[in-house]
């Protein structure tokens, strides 16, 4: 058997491992980056909006954007993590430019923003409707230029833990089918958010969420997993985003009447309230018989063509196809749908989780800079600043971790577990129906409005889909690219995603942001400013608190 070893392995391609994995290697350590897909079809690729920053040569002030991220996190953010991100966004755009990120630019030629929502100020930089995949692309150079080794459709199945620490990971070479150990005396996890665990969602296929549900079975803690936000604005039908930057740009919303019904909702900023208010107010208008056939409307008309052309050609496309909607002629059908996830591993400002040698960055992770609700334009901020800092972290860690010694039969338990899905005898159940399950029953119970009767019915059901799962075959016994074997391990780790986000949301006897309870509507500052720890245990996930970290800032009212 081959043997690999490095000193920081990288879980996942997308911004947050890729800037990890740049800042490792130029930390001097012999660094490799793992991938279930290419890495440019990682989810990142297909962010719209842009990256927040405050630039202070811009007259822009970076206290400011970090208030706004407080607010928008609705007092759930904590705020030290929340200074670290927005005091770096500034350096950190500017290297990204020099990297050879080409921001659109304004009249005079300086960079350009446009106003995303839950801010006062334009401080979001974007390239055209497109910004991942120029980011994506542009650190994808710095890879290729680096020392860096990338092991590309392999997919990590379990973390490997020895004497309390992580130490590598076993993973499956898609292409042959073979299991490896790859040992690394720092692991870093950058496997992105967890969307596909609802249906619909604007996530890729792939966004399933493995890197929370290994960390959790190792015993890491896992933090505000109740905090899933849904984005206002996705296409009728099939739920692809409508980007934000189109209201950024001026789109209104209307409901059936006709009323720019944000007025109600939240007069100052209208369309631009942060997301979690926005969602809230469709909803309602469907609700309650303002809709459109499910929807409500996205009214771009009044920007002109030249500008939808050039500034959000994307989704004009995309609008043409699937609802043969031009933008420029007819609003569009759109209603709230599931984007992100503010949950995930916790990390400290360094990424360093509760798991000595493991990391974590990006979406995965949860650094607490966006407690409740995320502010549209600051994930992309999260993915660079947190993946160079966990990067840079582990490579220190590394250095100094010394050797230990790892049998190959690590690998046993994941190998046993294939053979077990391959030799059950197959039923009438598939992956595909259990996966459609699990994402009917978490967008209908723990969504945009959410109560005690209909978290608990999710609790069951998921349990339910749990022992569905446990009786499940894999029909296909090829070692060739095996996508029923692979559909049916990641449906295994959303399920147990699934059920800490259920347990959390049950925990949580409050509104708060993105959690909205239609049986307890009020937020409860005196008894929950604090976070949602869950861990594995054998009775099942076990529930903690911490405090919210509040440096500058106490909680106030919300309103836009
Ligand atoms: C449609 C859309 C538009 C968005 N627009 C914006 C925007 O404009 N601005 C903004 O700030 N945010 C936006 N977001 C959010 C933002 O894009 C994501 O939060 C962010 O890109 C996540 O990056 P990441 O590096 O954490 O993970 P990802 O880019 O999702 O990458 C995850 C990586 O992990 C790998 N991986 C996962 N599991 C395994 C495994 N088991 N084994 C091996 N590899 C694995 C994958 O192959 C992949 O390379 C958008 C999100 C979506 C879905």
């Amino acid at each position: 058997m081959a043997v690999y070893e490095h000193d920081v392995l990288v879980v996942g391609a997308g911004l947050a491992g890729m800037r990890a994995t740049i800042a490792a290697d130029a930390g001097g350590a012999n660094v490799a980056m793992i991938t279930k897909v290419h890495p440019v079809r990682s989810h990142s690729n297909a962010a719209q909006g842009g990256i927040n920053a405050a630039l202070t040569s811009r007259g822009d002030d970076w206290d400011d954007h970090a208030l706004a991220t407080v607010k928008g996190s609705d007092y759930l953010g904590d705020q030290d993590a929340i200074e670290v991100m927005c005091s770096e966004a500034g350096d950190t755009l500017i290297e990204l430019e020099h990297m050879g990120v080409i921001f659109n630019r304004d009249e005079e030629g300086h960079l350009g923003t446009r106003r995303f929502g839950g801010q006062e100020v334009a401080r979001t930089f974007f390239v055209a409707d497109i910004t991942g995949q120029a980011l994506l692309q542009v650190l994808y150079e710095q890879i290729v230029k680096s020392q860096a080794r990338i092991y590309e459709e392999w997919f990590v199945t379990s973390l490997v833990m020895v004497d309390g620490q992580c130490r590598g990971v076993v993973a499956l070479e898609l292409m042959t089918g073979q299991l490896h150990l790859i040992k690394s005396k720092a692991v870093i996890l950058a496997t992105g958010g967890s969307g596909r665990v609802y249906e619909p969602s604007t996530n890729g296929l792939i966004v399933t969420g493995e890197g929370m549900a290994m960390a959790y079975r190792a015993g890491a803690a896992l933090m505000d997993m109740e905090m899933v936000q849904y984005h206002p604005t996705t296409l009728k039908g099939n739920g692809i985003l409508m980007t934000e930057a189109a209201r950024g740009e001026g789109a209104y919303l209307l409901n059936s009447e006709g009323d720019r019904f944000m007025e109600k909702y939240a007069p100052n900023m209208m369309e631009l309230a942060s997301r979690d208010v926005v969602s809230r107010a469709v909803q309602t208008e469907i609700n309650e018989g303002r809709g459109v056939d499910g929807c409500v409307l996205l009214d771009l008309r009044h920007l002109g063509r030249e500008l939808i052309e050039t500034k959000l050609s994307y989704i004009n496309e995309v609008a043409l196809d699937f609802v043969n909607v031009n933008l420029a002629d007819q609003p569009v059908p759109i209603r709230p749908g599931c984007h992100y996830i503010m949950g995930g591993i916790k990390t400290d400002v360094n990424g360093a989780t509760t798991i000595p040698g493991l990391y974590a960055a990006g979406e995965c992770a949860n650094v607490s800079v966006h407690g409740g609700n995320r502010l549209g334009a600051n994930s992309l901020l999260d993915t660079i600043v947190f993946g160079r800092r966990s990067g840079h972290t582990a490579a220190t860690y590394a250095a100094e971790a010394g050797e230990k010694a790892i049998s190959e039969s690590v690998i046993n338990a994941d190998r046993d577990f294939i053979k077990l899905l391959m030799s059950r005898e197959p039923g009438n159940d598939s992956w595909a129906k259990i996966r459609r399950d699990m994402g009917d029953t978490m967008n209908e119970h723990v969504a945009v409005f959410r109560n005690e009767d209909g978290m608990q019915t999710a609790v069951k059901a998921i349990l339910q889909l749990k022992e569905r799962f446990a009786q499940l075959a894999v029909r296909d016994n090829s070692q060739v690219f095996n996508t029923s074997l692979l559909f049916t391990m990641e449906l295994g780790f959303m399920l147990d995603v699934a059920e800490t986000i259920c347990v959390s949301a049950l925990a949580r006897k409050e509104s708060r942001g993105a959690h909205y309870r239609t049986d307890i509507p009020e937020r409860d500052d005196e008894n929950w400013m604090r976070h949602i720890l869950v861990h594995a245990s054998p009775e099942g996930p076990s529930i903690d608190y911490l405090p919210v970290v509040i440096t500058r800032w106490q909680p106030q009212a919300r309103s836009y």
